[in-house]
């Protein structure tokens, strides 16, 4: 058995071993969550083999068991955390008098610690105590500064915001208000790793009374103006693949760049393509039908379903069959810089307007 009371000990490595036997069961499990968040948009973390996480993961819960046993340490030698009011913190009075009690030494860090596992609304004033100090305070917030701790660390900028709306060097992406705010959250959506962070919210779309196209139009040209103006804020904040994470291989960021301009492009084009007005004539409408058929037949070429785009192509539009060739083969470049699943949805996607396509 090792004592509760062992936390004070004199003797930093005793005490360490039994902060880390009470608190970190507890504080893994109120840290799972925030880190699959931040980390594995939302799935498990899983270390490379074996049981518990993966490195980073393990070495955050561990840089935050060391924050919450040195808040400890310096609380039970006489530096006591103080409120705004200049007087001691008493959840943390509580605990060090419960630690350096003569029943502490009786009692066993291990069973105390799967009860501060469930101290949250438990009724033993000092482990409800501990629980709010040693664990929850020091865990608040987690998801959000994991995300910007490893954004950092991968030389992305701390407050991208800020940066887009004050450097100077982003001074010619302000002349476009609505742009500015869509790359923003566009950075934002990048370092939340979402699925497809170039799909622009309808709600921020309707804020600023843009259609579809619009938006993809704006965004793709303030990404262009993006990557001109910085190149390295660009590789580091929009450049990045936008799944998993850890160790990979460093990939040329000119590469990236291009990769996420040109998707970005194709997207806007294709959005463009595919997105009817409300007042568009019949027979540019008729097209446009013909031309969501032809996407679709790309796309299903692309996933290994049978389709006959350039025999649809001279059908539907009334074109020769080297006209729909080079037709076909122009989509088909567009349809691989938008991602095939994008384009896929997209097509699948509500016809916007009232044109029905
Ligand atoms: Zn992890
Ligand atoms: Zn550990």
């Amino acid at each position: 058995m090792r004592p509760i009371s062992h936390l004070a000990d004199r003797d930093d490595a005793i005490a360490y071993a039994a902060f880390h036997t009470f608190v970190s069961p507890a504080m893994r499990a109120a840290a799972r969550v925030p880190l699959r968040r931040a980390r594995h948009a939302g799935r498990a973390c899983l270390a490379p083999t074996g049981d518990g996480w993966c490195a980073e993961c393990e070495e955050t819960v561990d840089d935050l068991l060391m924050e919450s046993s040195a808040k400890l340490r310096r609380a039970l030698g006489g530096e006591m955390p103080k409120t705004r009011a200049g007087q001691p913190v008493r959840e943390m009075v509580l605990v060090c008098e419960h630690l350096t009690s003569a029943d502490a030494r009786n009692e066993d860090a291990a069973t105390w610690a799967m009860k501060l596992r469930r101290a949250e609304g438990g009724d033993e004033p000092w482990l409800r105590a501990a629980w709010a100090q040693l664990v929850h305070y020091p865990l608040l917030h987690l998801e959000e500064r994991t995300r910007r701790a490893d954004a950092v660390r991968r030389g992305a900028s701390a407050r991208p915001d800020r940066d887009l709306r004050q450097a100077a060097w982003a001074a010619p992406l302000r002349g476009d208000p609505a742009a500015l705010e869509l790359l923003i959250v566009l950075v934002f959506r990048v370092r939340r790793r979402v699925p497809d962070p170039f799909h622009v919210p309808d709600d921020l779309r309707e804020r600023h009374r843009l259609t579809r196209t619009e938006a993809s139009r704006r965004l793709g040209t303030a990404l262009v103006a993006l990557r001109a103006a910085n190149p390295g804020f660009f590789a580091a904040n929009i450049g990045e693949p936008v799944t998993g994470h850890a160790a990979k291989p460093p990939v040329d960021p000119q590469d990236s760049i291009t990769t996420v301009v040109e998707q970005a492009r194709a997207r806007a084009t294709l959005t463009r393509l595919l997105t009817a007005r409300a007042d568009e004539p019949m027979r540019r409408a008729a097209r446009r039908r013909s031309y969501r058929h032809l996407i679709a037949a790309i796309c299903a070429l692309g996933t290994g379903r049978r389709a006959a785009p350039v025999a649809m192509a001279v059908r539907e539009l009334g074109v020769t069959p080297t006209q729909a060739a080079r037709m076909v083969r122009r989509l088909a470049i567009l349809v691989a810089a938008a991602g095939l699943e994008w384009t896929d949805q997209a097509v699948e996607a509500e016809p916007v307007g009232a044109g029905a396509l």
